[in-house]
């Protein structure tokens, strides 16, 4: 057995060796130099060689100190997952010597064939040159295998050869600069004189189930789509709910301590984990960080979870429903704009009535939700999400804010009266002793798809697997558009003649007023309130396909273009690359299935049906009427001959699909012909699954897969 970490010590020790920290730079790098490169984070500007050169030395340094031979630059293209392509440090030197070397240059920019990421039409294969370029605000890292292999990752950017943005990095740093610019000129507004940037911090809470390695194994549906194409539900489910929250097997423990082990050793702040609603299926979120960080570090979690699993002969499945009839998994994304002064300006504070900051970014987020709910809805669409979003288990399809108990503060600012403070009750548990119990700003409302939280904004719609930049790019962008405009009007209001903090609150006011419509404290999941959403003119989008269609509204592409974060050409890309995905997931799906049916499960249940017919005649030559064997045999005749021909239809239907040249009518007949058509071909099949020898039916079943241990 492994030995596990035992003292707060041995954790403090080690946290963080394999990130290139600031505290790590101080052992290879000047003071001074390390000054420099902090004020490039905070304003920008242009990396010099010099200074390039004096942290790729640096880094260099220390990751072979650490064993590594590699270095990569680390990115996030558009297919949702990491890239790198490893090169060793060696060179060779003017007089032909083999050296080690890492230079500036190497480590600022390097060069990657863009041709085969997808890029949506924006750059004709032949054109394949493709940058990536050191985003030098997220810590470089070393990437360890059990093996001792060793890797230095540099995060960077990914853009064509023509400064095109390729990746879900760049446009996420754009955004938060966005924030920064238009948030700052509302705080000035607001009265404050002290900060100087605004950022945003991050928190996404990643769910995730945990499977035996030899049952995923002997499913093609689960390595090949993530999720299970088949599969009769087991005897139970959550129903009992008593999985949540419930003891942590010893197996899935030592997955965590290992997995925990890992994420420290990375500099991230892993801090609660726990058993999720649906049998085998768990929760880890870290403490927020930077937005960019947070996201950088999500995908660390991820890849980290799949790797560590592997370790301990489990599979880890990040898909957002494996399972049908039980909950899909998610990612919470927590979201708060604070100071570098550190004043939290989603916090409410004791008074927020008389909190100017907080009410004009409160306002600005929500009206940003409500005009906006169709580029955050984009932003939480993927193929597995469509399996969840809209059920009892996930949030609702339509966007809507929950706010607790600053509805009361919403309604008082509207009717003009002035707060009157609500003091957070003491709850008391009866005579017993207890801690004081102070009541929370808000309760829980896990029905909403957008909720504030105490100091911080829930986005809740956004799917397991997705990586966290294009949703807080959303957020950000919109809530600067919201900002600026805000901005905008009070000082247009200045210019009349009122002074400063008035004129930002009845732009404030006017702000809630108008966007009122979107808070909604009930519950989501409620049939009333689908149509008290359309009465009140908020959106309905059921899935995917729609929601991409509502990328390029104009609106849309206008805040993009005016926040400075992504150009109509760009959005056309990735619109077309949302579509392309769609559609090829899909056939992914629909293909894995008709294999798992043509050769498993059809000559499977075949021989089964023969057994029936065998068991029959045997009962027969024994002088017994075969009452229910021939009872049976009609039953599953008929099921049978179903499946067939569901499989027959599904396999008919495939190449005309496929062959479909506009990529929203495929991704329209994907969804339409293709999935419900898949939809036959499972039920006939789980059908048959409940009816057949456990033997027989040859692969893992739920039962086996969700109750490994
Ligand atoms: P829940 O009660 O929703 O399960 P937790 O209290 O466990 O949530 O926190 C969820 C996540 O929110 C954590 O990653 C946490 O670090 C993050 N979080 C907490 N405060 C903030 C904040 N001010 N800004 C952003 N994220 C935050
Ligand atoms: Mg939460």
């Amino acid at each position: 057995m492994p030995k596990r970490i035992t003292e707060e010590k041995r954790i403090t020790e080690f946290f963080g060796t394999n990130v290139f920290s600031e505290d790590t730079m101080r052992k290879y790098v000047p003071e001074s130099a390390i000054e420099e490169l902090k004020a490039l984070q905070v304003s920008g500007g242009e990396l010099s060689r010099e200074l390039a050169d004096v942290f790729a030395e640096a880094m260099k340094e220390w990751a072979i100190k650490n064993g590594a031979t590699h270095y990569t630059h680390w990115f996030q293209p558009l297919t949702g997952f990491t890239a790198e392509k490893h090169d060793s440090f060696i060179s060779i030197d003017k007089s032909g010597n083999t050296i080690l070397q890492f230079t500036g240059k190497n480590l600022s920019r390097g060069e990657a064939d863009a041709s085969s990421f997808p890029s949506g039409n924006i750059r004709a294969t032949f054109e394949a040159r493709g940058y990536t370029v050191w985003d030098c605000s997220s810590p470089a890292f070393l990437k360890n295998t059990s093996d001792g292999v060793c890797v230095l990752c540099i995060p960077t950017a990914f853009c064509s050869y023509n400064g095109q943005i390729l990746d879900k990095k760049t446009p996420l740093l754009k955004s938060m600069k966005a924030l920064d610019k238009q948030g700052m000129r509302v705080l000035r507004l607001a009265g404050n004189k002290t900060s100087k940037k605004i950022s945003v911090n991050v928190g996404a809470e990643q769910e995730y189930f945990l499977v035996d390695k030899n049952d995923y194994m002997q499913r093609a549906d689960l390595r090949f789509t993530g999720r299970t194409l088949f599969g009769a539900p087991a005897p139970k489910g959550q129903e009992k709910n008593d999985q949540y929250y419930a003891t942590i097997r010893d197996r899935v423990g030592a997955f965590m301590a290992d997995l925990n082990e890992a994420l420290w050793k990375l500099g991230i702040n892993a801090k609660t984990q726990h058993n999720e609603v649906a049998p085998a299926q768990h929760e880890l979120a870290p403490i927020y960080a930077t937005a960019n960080i947070a996201t950088d570090n999500n995908q660390l979690v991820m890849e980290m979870m799949k790797k560590i699993a592997e370790k301990h002969n489990l599979a880890c499945l990040l898909h957002e429903k494996p399972f049908n009839g039980v909950n899909g998994s998610g990612k919470h994304d927590n979201w708060s704009i604070v100071t570098d002064d550190g004043i939290n300006l989603t916090d409410p504070t004791k008074n927020p009535d008389d909190n100017l900051p907080f009410l004009a970014f409160f306002a600005a987020t929500i009206a940003a939700v409500d005009e906006y709910a169709d580029l955050l809805r984009v932003s939480a669409s993927q193929v597995g999400n469509d399996l969840r979003l809209g059920g009892f288990e996930a949030p609702p399809v339509v966007i809507s804010v929950f706010v607790g108990e600053l509805e009361a503060l919403v309604d008082r600012l509207l009717q003009g009266l002035h707060g009157e403070r609500k003091h957070r009750n003491i709850l008391k548990l009866g005579e017993l002793v207890f801690p004081t119990l102070r009541q929370d700003r808000s309760d829980r409302n896990r029905t909403s798809p957008f909720a504030f939280t105490g100091n911080k904004f829930e986005f809740r719609m956004v799917g397991s697997s997705a990586s966290i930049a294009t949703p807080n790019t959303v957020l950000n962008t919109i809530t600067a558009e919201m900002l600026e405009r805000m901005a905008d009007q009070t000082e247009e209001l200045i210019k009349e003649g009122s002074n400063s903090e008035d004129a930002l609150k009845k732009v404030i006011i006017e702000f809630l007023s108008k966007h009122r419509r979107v808070i909604f404290n009930g519950n989501n999941y409620d049939a009333e309130w689908l149509k008290e959403a359309e009465r009140r003119g908020l959106e309905q989008i059921n899935n995917c396909v729609d929601a991409y269609q509502t990328l390029l509204r104009d609106k849309n592409v206008a805040v993009y273009e005016k926040q400075g974060v992504l150009t109509r050409e760009e959005l056309t890309s990735r619109y077309e690359i949302y579509l392309e995905n769609y559609s090829k997931t899909i056939n992914i799906e629909a293909t894995t299935m008709l294999m798992m049916a043509k050769t498993q499960l059809v000559p499977n249940f075949g021989k089964y049906l023969v057994r029936i017919a065998e068991c029959a005649s045997a009962v027969k030559n024994l002088g017994v009427e075969p009452r229910s064997q021939m009872k049976a045999l009609t039953w599953y005749q008929e099921n049978y001959d179903n499946l067939v021909s569901a499989v027959e239809s599904l396999e008919k239907l495939l190449p005309d699909v496929k062959g479909e040249c506009d990529e929203l009518q495929k991704a329209i007949d994907y969804r339409d012909k293709v999935v419900p058509a898949m939809e036959k071909v499972r039920f006939f099949a789980d059908e048959l699954e409940k009816n057949t020898d456990r033997e027989c039916y040859g692969m893992p079943t739920y039962s086996d897969i969700m109750f490994y241990n």
